[in-house]
């Protein structure tokens, strides 16, 4: 920076004469009107309003002047100064709005454009549902456990407590699978001794004999009865079925168990309960209830929030469970006397149907991918 001293006299200085103002000023408008977009724009800003552009330069030449002088000087540089930035904030303004307007036709989507990719299915609802549920279990150390849909009925009926003339056990409930005996007799009905599993209960027979406790098995799986197909049934249905077998377990293992399956599934403020119930390979056996999902138990006794879901109960019934029967451990070689264990079943349709309001059990099995779609790809 120049500075006043004895030998030179800056009255004029050159690079603060109007002329060169002037000429430095129209430099800077003609470099902003020339910039194509805003990337040009921007280096012409910094060649021309930066710290080192010529307008800068001469404006730290001034503090060099007299004062009568440094006051013209400075008049003439600010106003030129002042004359290059609204042309620059003009010119920004301009090619913004230009390049929008670009975005908005190059951007553009034709909805109209006829749709050309080969339709994909998803996969259903069913499966995705039972994995999730799966997942749960897996996540609290369990394994998944698989057996065979065509059952001896002895895995099926009589390793789980059911006595002989069980009304389970009949042909209008249980499909039962044409055998042959040693001596190559064909065998029809409830003779052939093999089954459709009538439930996943069975996987649970052959896991305590395949292996020693502890077992913590979770058993998704197909499942099949002799209904007729309608709105609510179905004679192919599915059902996940869970086993815990080691020392010391308890009723509230199970309860704990359950009430952080329904919490995973469908929020932290879920709760369940239990109500006695029978089945031949439980003791005691329970009925389960989750909290309704969808009023929270809060319609009961209150006649201006009625819930459909759950006709204003304030539960839905989810599946039967309770504590390994002691007989169906003895019956698959597990010693009661030092092991005890719960079991908990449900069926997955019937969740599918409350958790997704599907109202009627054949969209799930007649195969219309405009109902398994909007189901997505639930991972
Ligand atoms: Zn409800």
């Amino acid at each position: 920076m120049s500075a006043p001293n004895k030998s030179y006299d800056p009255v004029e200085v050159e690079a603060l004469k109007p002329e060169e103002i002037e000429r430095m000023r129209d430099e800077a408008l003609a470099a902003f009107a020339a910039a194509g977009d805003l990337d040009e724009l921007a280096h012409a800003k910094v060649a021309h309003t930066g710290g080192t552009s010529p307008l800068a330069l001469a404006n730290r030449e001034i503090g060099a002047l007299p004062p009568q002088a440094k006051a013209e000087a400075g008049k003439r540089v600010g106003q030129a100064r002042g004359q290059v930035s609204k042309a620059l904030a003009t010119r920004q303004a301009e090619l913004e709005a230009e390049r929008d307007a670009r975005v908005l036709v190059e951007e553009a989507v034709d909805v109209t454009l006829p749709y050309d990719r080969t339709p994909s299915g998803a996969r259903h609802p069913l499966t995705t549902l039972m994995e999730r549920v799966s997942d749960v279990f897996v996540s609290m150390g369990y394994e998944v456990a698989e057996g065979p849909e065509v059952e001896a009925e002895w895995f099926n009926f009589d390793a789980l407590n059911f006595v002989p003339d069980h009304p389970a056990r009949q042909t209008q409930d249980t499909f039962f699978v044409q055998g042959t005996t040693a001596d190559g007799k064909v065998t029809t009905g409830d003779e052939s001794g093999i089954v459709l599993r009538t439930h996943t209960s069975p996987v649970q027979a052959r896991t305590l004999i395949d292996r020693e406790p502890p077992v913590y098995v979770v058993c998704p799986g197909r499942v099949y009865r002799t209904d007729e197909l309608d709105a609510t049934h179905t004679p192919v249905f599915h059902q996940i079925e869970l086993l815990a077998v080691d020392e010391g377990l308890t009723m509230a293992d199970l309860k704990g168990t359950l009430d952080h399956m329904v919490q995973a599934l469908f929020g932290p403020d879920m709760k369940t309960r239990l109500r006695p119930n029978f089945f031949p390979f439980t003791e005691p056996s329970a009925e389960m209830d989750m909290l309704c999902y969808v009023c929270r138990g809060e319609s009961v006794g209150n006649p201006e929030r009625p819930c459909r879901t759950c006709s204003s109960e304030g539960w839905i019934e989810l599946g039967g469970c309770g504590m390994v029967n002691p007989k169906v451990l003895v019956a698959c070689g597990v010693d009661p006397q030092k092991y005890s264990g719960f079991a908990f079943g449900f069926g997955i349709e019937r969740m599918l149907m409350f958790r997704h309001n599907v109202e009627d059990m054949r969209d799930m099995v007649e195969g219309d991918v405009r109902f398994t779609r909007p189901f997505g790809m639930e991972i």
